[in-house]
């Protein structure tokens, strides 16, 4: 296949909810219209739900099952779609947001009754960052829930995003009738159906044809009419420019477990959204349509069988195209790297790919040369920007509690940390070693893991930080100033970047003004390592 024509032909998205709004419903029904399962309950849930600290077996499960369907591809109207899975698990939110750097669009899933969630802020926060188009999914229309002109406020002012409904539901709850497809004019009755695809459309070309009081009754048919108007009146035409540059987001609604609406969804979304996209790297901005083959790891993880040490990392293509057994540049290690086995992620199945293209996602089976956010190319050194470490929210100590076996910790919890299980941070002396995460469960994950993988014996202690702050300056004085004052509460990550870890907001507040000079970012991207590989290239290190 041309380069040009799969790029053209290629939809890679995630869907993003906070938990319980309907994400992995709407995956399910999404994969039924595409054909790639028949039956609905065939995807697994995936979420990763808190269980009793002795359940650890069904969180290595439950992991397994993710890996499964980390990505699911199908076919529809001629596109290839992508979905990446993203998981529910407000504990696992980090891994979401590096899944969010692979994809080119999000739908977003919004219950009807709950409007905007904790969870979905902050998604939604990222997809504002990168500039991600988004299209709203208003779910469960067929329970109760807020008037759609609330929600559609609440959107805007909660989201941060203007929004533009291109369908709207007559009625809702038990009086549910159906949606208005304002895009089409075509309307789409309701049926409660949980197994089956329906799409029987009863076309309208003109909302004040007396058929429609028929159909839906005289009163929700005059309903509809009024607010019919009200939209015109109140939203802005849709442009697919300005849903593009990430400005407005068109919003459905439906039921997705009755299957109802997602079929406008899906159509509209082939429409319009975005075909695989351009990434930026310390050197330039590398588009899909380039020749030569380049991507980024935005995801490892390790093998579930202890016995097989190996991980799969998930590799985002972004220009070129990438064939197997082809030697590629490893750029942070300099090292050229094959692939004899790569694979994609096809619904349930896996199978090994002879190639792939811009907006696919391979995986590479590693025995620890990966680490999340490194770039591979046809041999160009040159690095991607933008996988995001936020401050973790739990900070605790890792104390070894076997020194026989403290070369096993060491060399375990380097390999978590480079899977992104967590974050880390190195204090001197001793060498003491904190580990951030954003929720209890993932300490719960390393525990098992540092024991049942690598043989460690340890146990975490709890610290009182409140959040880490990366620091940068160009003021060198001012920087060994701070170092000599706060050395207690200072640490270095796993690239080396040095990090301020604040007890409370009060002492980060006094620590900016103190040090005026001195940037504390609770945010960081990976450019440290670009600035690492600058420095090597003046020297001639590398090629
Ligand atoms: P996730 O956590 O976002 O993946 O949510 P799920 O897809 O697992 O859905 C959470 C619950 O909501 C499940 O019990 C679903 O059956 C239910 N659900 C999903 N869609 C609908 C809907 O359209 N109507 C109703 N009434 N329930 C729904």
């Amino acid at each position: 296949m041309k380069n040009q024509e799969a790029i053209e032909k290629r939809r890679t998205f995630g869907i993003i909810s906070h938990p319980d709004a309907g994400k992995t419903t709407l995956t399910e029904k999404l994969l039924l219209f595409g054909g790639a399962i028949q039956t609905a309950g065939a995807v697994k849930n995936n979420k990763i739900k808190k269980s009793a600290t002795s359940d650890f077996m069904e969180i290595e499960k439950q992991r397994g099952i993710s890996v499964a369907t980390s990505v699911m591809a199908f076919e529809y109207n001629g596109k290839q779609i992508n979905i990446l899975d993203t998981p529910g698990h407000k504990d696992f939110a980090e891994d979401t947001f590096r899944t969010l750097t692979a994809v080119d669009s999000v739908i977003l899933v919004i219950d009807c009754a709950n409007g905007v969630e904790e969870q979905t802020r902050k998604l939604m926060e990222v997809c504002r960052m990168r500039k991600t188009p988004v299209i709203i999914f208003i779910n469960k229309m067929d329970r109760d829930g807020k008037d759609p002109f609330e929600l559609l406020d609440e959107l805007e002012q909660s989201l941060d995003i203007k929004v533009r409904p291109l369908t709207w539901p007559i009625g809702m709850g038990d009086r549910f009738q159906g949606v208005y497809n304002i895009y089409q004019k075509g309307l789409n009755l309701f049926s409660a159906n949980k197994t089956k695809i329906s799409d029987d459309v009863v076309s309208i070309s003109d909302i004040n044809d007396a058929s429609l009081n028929e159909i839906v009754g005289e009163k929700p048919a005059d309903e509809l009419r009024e607010e019919l108007e009200m939209i015109e009146g109140v939203y802005d035409a849709f442009s697919r420019e300005a849903y593009l540059a990430g400005d407005v987001a068109p919003v459905f609604f439906g039921s997705a477990v009755n299957n109802f609406g997602v079929k406008e969804l899906l159509d509209t979304f082939c429409e319009v959204s975005p075909s695989p996209r351009g990434r930026e790297t310390d050197k330039r901005m590398v588009e899909p349509g380039d020749d030569q083959f380049s991507g980024f790891v935005f995801k490892i993880h390790a093998n579930l069988d202890p016995k097989h040490r190996d991980r799969i990392a998930f590799l985002r293509v972004v220009s070129g195209k990438f064939e197997r057994n082809t030697f590629y540049q490893h750029v942070r290690l300099d090292k050229k790297l094959k692939f004899p086995n790569p694979t994609s992620f096809m619904a349930q199945d896996k199978s090994v790919i002879d190639e792939a293209y811009p907006g696919d996602v391979v995986g590479l089976y590693d025995t620890g040369n990966f680490k999340i956010g490194d770039t591979l190319t046809s041999g160009e050194v040159m690095m991607y920007k933008g996988i995001p470490s936020f401050s973790p929210e739990i900070f605790q100590e890792l104390e070894n509690l076997d020194p026989l076996k403290s070369k096993q910790l060491e060399k375990g919890i380097r390999q978590l940390i480079d899977e992104g299980v967590a974050q880390l941070f190195v204090q001197q002396p001793g060498n003491r070693k904190i580990v951030g995460t954003v929720g209890q469960l993932q300490f719960e994950v390393i525990n098992y893991r540092l024991i049942h993988e690598y043989g460690a014996n340890c146990r975490f202690v709890p610290r009182n930080y409140f959040k880490a702050c990366w620091i940068t300056t160009d003021n060198n004085e001012q920087l060994q100033s701070f170092i000599r004052a706060k050395s207690n509460y200072l640490a270095k990550d796993k690239d080396d970047n040095l990090v301020f870890l604040a007890e409370t907001t009060f002492l980060l507040q006094m620590a900016e003004q103190d040090y005026p000079d001195l940037v504390f970012k609770s945010k960081m991207e990976n450019t440290l390592l670009v600035a690492k590989l600058k420095k090597c290239q003046n020297l001639n290190i590398m090629s």
